[in-house]
Protein backbone atom coordinates (compact mmCIF):
# COMPACT_ATOMS: atom_id res chain seq x y z
CA UNK A 1 0.00 0.00 0.00
CA UNK A 2 1.10 3.67 -1.16
CA UNK A 3 1.86 5.44 2.46
CA UNK A 4 -0.05 8.69 1.56
CA UNK A 5 2.71 11.65 3.22
CA UNK A 6 -0.40 14.48 2.29
CA UNK A 7 -2.40 13.43 5.13
CA UNK A 8 0.76 14.37 7.12
CA UNK A 9 0.67 17.71 6.15
CA UNK A 10 -1.85 20.28 7.86
CA UNK A 11 -2.62 23.53 5.72
CA UNK A 12 -3.01 26.67 7.84
CA UNK A 13 -5.38 29.29 6.34
CA UNK A 14 -3.77 32.95 7.13
CA UNK A 15 -0.64 32.30 8.83
CA UNK A 16 1.77 34.18 9.04
CA UNK A 17 -0.43 36.11 7.34
CA UNK A 18 -3.77 37.05 5.66
CA UNK A 19 -4.38 35.23 2.32
CA UNK A 20 -1.28 32.77 2.78
CA UNK A 21 -2.13 28.89 2.93
CA UNK A 22 0.70 27.60 5.38
CA UNK A 23 1.97 24.10 4.63
CA UNK A 24 2.87 22.59 7.96
CA UNK A 25 5.15 19.69 8.07
CA UNK A 26 5.45 19.37 12.02
CA UNK A 27 2.63 16.44 12.08
CA UNK A 28 5.00 14.75 9.45
CA UNK A 29 8.15 15.19 11.00
CA UNK A 30 6.16 13.84 14.50
CA UNK A 31 5.09 10.46 12.96
CA UNK A 32 8.13 7.76 13.14
CA UNK A 33 6.62 5.96 9.78
CA UNK A 34 5.89 9.57 8.04
CA UNK A 35 9.23 10.86 8.98
CA UNK A 36 11.08 7.34 7.36
CA UNK A 37 8.74 7.41 4.65
CA UNK A 38 9.43 10.99 3.73
CA UNK A 39 12.91 10.57 3.38
CA UNK A 40 12.95 7.23 1.55
CA UNK A 41 10.76 8.96 -0.76
CA UNK A 42 12.87 12.26 -0.86
CA UNK A 43 15.47 10.14 -1.62
CA UNK A 44 14.45 8.38 -4.83
CA UNK A 45 14.14 12.02 -6.17
CA UNK A 46 17.96 13.15 -5.67
CA UNK A 47 21.38 11.84 -7.33
CA UNK A 48 23.59 9.99 -5.28
CA UNK A 49 26.80 11.51 -6.14
CA UNK A 50 26.63 14.65 -3.53
CA UNK A 51 28.77 16.28 -1.81
CA UNK A 52 27.19 18.60 0.02
CA UNK A 53 23.62 19.17 1.14
CA UNK A 54 22.49 22.52 1.70
CA UNK A 55 19.43 23.17 3.78
CA UNK A 56 17.50 26.54 4.11
CA UNK A 57 16.70 27.65 7.34
CA UNK A 58 14.74 26.59 9.94
CA UNK A 59 12.77 23.95 7.78
CA UNK A 60 15.43 23.12 5.44
CA UNK A 61 17.45 21.49 7.86
CA UNK A 62 14.89 18.73 8.96
CA UNK A 63 15.07 16.64 6.10
CA UNK A 64 17.88 18.50 4.46
CA UNK A 65 20.26 17.13 7.12
CA UNK A 66 18.34 12.93 7.04
CA UNK A 67 19.52 13.42 3.28
CA UNK A 68 23.09 14.14 3.84
CA UNK A 69 23.00 11.17 5.95
CA UNK A 70 21.85 8.65 3.27
CA UNK A 71 24.33 10.14 0.66
CA UNK A 72 27.11 9.93 3.24
CA UNK A 73 27.50 13.68 2.10
CA UNK A 74 27.97 17.23 4.56
CA UNK A 75 25.50 19.12 5.41
CA UNK A 76 25.47 23.10 5.31
CA UNK A 77 22.96 25.36 6.62
CA UNK A 78 21.72 29.11 5.30
CA UNK A 79 20.99 30.96 7.42
CA UNK A 80 19.25 34.97 8.19
CA UNK A 81 21.73 37.52 8.91
CA UNK A 82 24.25 37.55 12.08
CA UNK A 83 23.68 33.49 13.13
CA UNK A 84 26.26 32.10 11.45
CA UNK A 85 29.39 32.81 13.87
CA UNK A 86 32.39 32.40 11.19
CA UNK A 87 32.73 34.42 7.77
CA UNK A 88 30.14 34.33 6.01
CA UNK A 89 28.89 35.06 1.71
CA UNK A 90 25.71 36.98 1.84
CA UNK A 91 23.10 37.75 -0.58
CA UNK A 92 19.99 40.22 -0.50
CA UNK A 93 16.86 39.35 -2.87
CA UNK A 94 13.51 41.32 -3.15
CA UNK A 95 10.19 40.02 -1.40
CA UNK A 96 6.79 41.16 -2.09
CA UNK A 97 7.39 44.00 0.49
CA UNK A 98 11.16 44.97 1.00
CA UNK A 99 13.91 42.77 0.87
CA UNK A 100 15.72 40.03 3.05
CA UNK A 101 19.66 38.36 3.22
CA UNK A 102 20.97 34.43 3.79
CA UNK A 103 24.23 33.89 4.63
CA UNK A 104 26.31 30.89 4.44
CA UNK A 105 30.01 30.19 5.84
CA UNK A 106 32.72 30.96 3.48
CA UNK A 107 34.66 27.62 3.91
CA UNK A 108 31.41 25.79 3.63
CA UNK A 109 31.61 24.71 0.10
CA UNK A 110 34.71 24.41 -1.92
CA UNK A 111 35.28 24.79 -5.39
CA UNK A 112 33.80 21.92 -7.47
CA UNK A 113 31.94 20.01 -5.01
CA UNK A 114 28.26 18.99 -5.96
CA UNK A 115 25.66 20.61 -4.10
CA UNK A 116 21.97 19.10 -3.28
CA UNK A 117 19.72 22.30 -2.37
CA UNK A 118 16.60 21.11 -0.11
CA UNK A 119 13.90 22.98 1.46
CA UNK A 120 10.56 22.23 2.88
CA UNK A 121 8.19 24.63 0.46
CA UNK A 122 9.41 26.25 -3.11
CA UNK A 123 7.23 29.37 -3.69
CA UNK A 124 8.10 31.99 -5.53
CA UNK A 125 11.78 30.73 -6.10
CA UNK A 126 12.95 33.94 -4.28
CA UNK A 127 14.75 32.07 -1.46
CA UNK A 128 16.24 29.23 -3.52
CA UNK A 129 17.56 31.13 -6.31
CA UNK A 130 19.52 33.28 -3.64
CA UNK A 131 21.00 29.77 -2.25
CA UNK A 132 21.93 29.09 -5.75
CA UNK A 133 24.16 32.33 -6.07
CA UNK A 134 25.55 31.77 -2.78
CA UNK A 135 27.04 28.41 -3.90
CA UNK A 136 28.08 29.71 -6.89
CA UNK A 137 29.75 32.26 -5.27
CA UNK A 138 31.64 29.89 -3.18
CA UNK A 139 32.57 27.59 -6.74
CA UNK A 140 30.31 25.19 -5.92
CA UNK A 141 28.03 23.02 -8.74
CA UNK A 142 23.95 22.95 -7.89
CA UNK A 143 23.16 19.48 -9.19
CA UNK A 144 19.51 19.52 -8.39
CA UNK A 145 17.24 21.89 -5.92
CA UNK A 146 15.13 19.69 -4.19
CA UNK A 147 11.71 20.05 -2.22
CA UNK A 148 8.92 18.28 -0.20
CA UNK A 149 6.44 20.66 -1.09
CA UNK A 150 5.82 22.31 -4.59
CA UNK A 151 3.78 25.40 -4.87
CA UNK A 152 3.30 25.00 -8.62
CA UNK A 153 1.04 28.20 -9.16
CA UNK A 154 3.84 30.68 -7.62
CA UNK A 155 5.83 29.73 -10.92
CA UNK A 156 9.05 29.44 -8.88
CA UNK A 157 10.55 27.20 -11.54
CA UNK A 158 10.46 30.12 -13.61
CA UNK A 159 12.91 32.27 -11.53
CA UNK A 160 15.79 28.49 -11.40
CA UNK A 161 15.34 27.80 -15.24
CA UNK A 162 18.41 26.15 -15.69
CA UNK A 163 18.25 24.13 -12.62
CA UNK A 164 17.19 20.81 -12.02
CA UNK A 165 14.00 20.68 -9.41
CA UNK A 166 12.60 17.78 -7.77
CA UNK A 167 9.64 17.90 -5.75
CA UNK A 168 8.01 15.36 -3.53
CA UNK A 169 4.54 16.93 -3.41
CA UNK A 170 3.10 19.34 -5.97
CA UNK A 171 -0.18 21.59 -4.80
P1 LIG B 1 9.82 31.60 -1.77
O1 LIG B 1 11.10 32.40 -1.67
O2 LIG B 1 8.63 32.45 -2.10
O3 LIG B 1 9.96 30.42 -2.71
O4 LIG B 1 9.52 31.06 -0.33
C1 LIG B 1 10.16 29.98 0.14
C2 LIG B 1 10.37 30.00 1.63
O5 LIG B 1 9.22 30.42 2.34
C3 LIG B 1 10.67 28.61 2.09
O6 LIG B 1 11.77 28.64 2.98
C4 LIG B 1 9.39 28.11 2.72
O7 LIG B 1 9.68 27.41 3.89
C5 LIG B 1 8.59 29.35 3.01
N1 LIG B 1 7.19 29.27 2.52
C6 LIG B 1 6.67 29.99 1.49
N2 LIG B 1 5.37 29.73 1.32
C7 LIG B 1 5.04 28.81 2.25
C8 LIG B 1 3.82 28.12 2.60
N3 LIG B 1 2.67 28.33 1.94
N4 LIG B 1 3.87 27.23 3.60
C9 LIG B 1 5.02 27.01 4.29
N5 LIG B 1 6.17 27.63 4.01
C10 LIG B 1 6.21 28.52 3.01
Amino acid sequence: MHFNIENYIRDIKDFPKQGIIFKDITPLLSDADALKETTKSLLELVPEDIDKVVGIEARGFFFGTLLAEHLNAGFVPIRKPGKLPYQTYQETYDLEYGTDTLTMHIDAIKPGERVLIHDDVLATGGTAAAVVKLIEKAGGQVVMLNFLIELSFLKGRDKLKNYPISSLLTY
